[in-house]
């Protein structure tokens, strides 16, 4: 979608500090990081939130699902323990409307959140 953020960095149209890219997945360092490691995942495709995935799209679950377990595995956080969010919708806190998972991780992360 043109005048979304995130379709703009898959374009290279705005940049971003990549962590790792393949066919259908691009992963980078979110801009105002919330812990040590915080890693945004994201489809290619435009997807707004998880309200929109159905069975047409949800390969792409399983791809991103493969790619965060990917980057923990890299970044040696799989063991000690991360977090994995999509804020869904206003309330869900979501700022950005194309489909995103927050990988966080390398300190204890607080239970509930805010
Ligand atoms: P959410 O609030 O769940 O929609 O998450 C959006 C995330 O995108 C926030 O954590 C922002 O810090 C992050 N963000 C916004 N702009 C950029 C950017 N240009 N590069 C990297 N991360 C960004
Ligand atoms: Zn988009």
């Amino acid at each position: 979608m043109s005048d979304c953020l995130f379709c703009k960095i898959i374009n290279g149209e705005i940049p971003c500090d990549k962590v790792f890219e393949n066919e259908k997945v691009l992963a980078f360092n979110d801009i105002d990081p919330q812990a040590p490691v915080h890693i945004l995942v994201i489809p290619k495709v435009h997807i707004e939130s998880l309200n929109d995935i159905n069975q047409d799209n949800c390969e792409i679950i399983k791809e991103i699902h493969l790619v965060i377990k990917k980057i923990a595995k890299d970044l040696k956080i799989d063991r000690d323990g991360y977090r994995v969010i999509t804020n869904c919708g206003e309330l869900g806190g979501q700022s950005v409307k194309h489909l995103h998972y927050h990988v966080l991780g390398g300190r204890n992360l607080k239970w509930p959140p805010g």
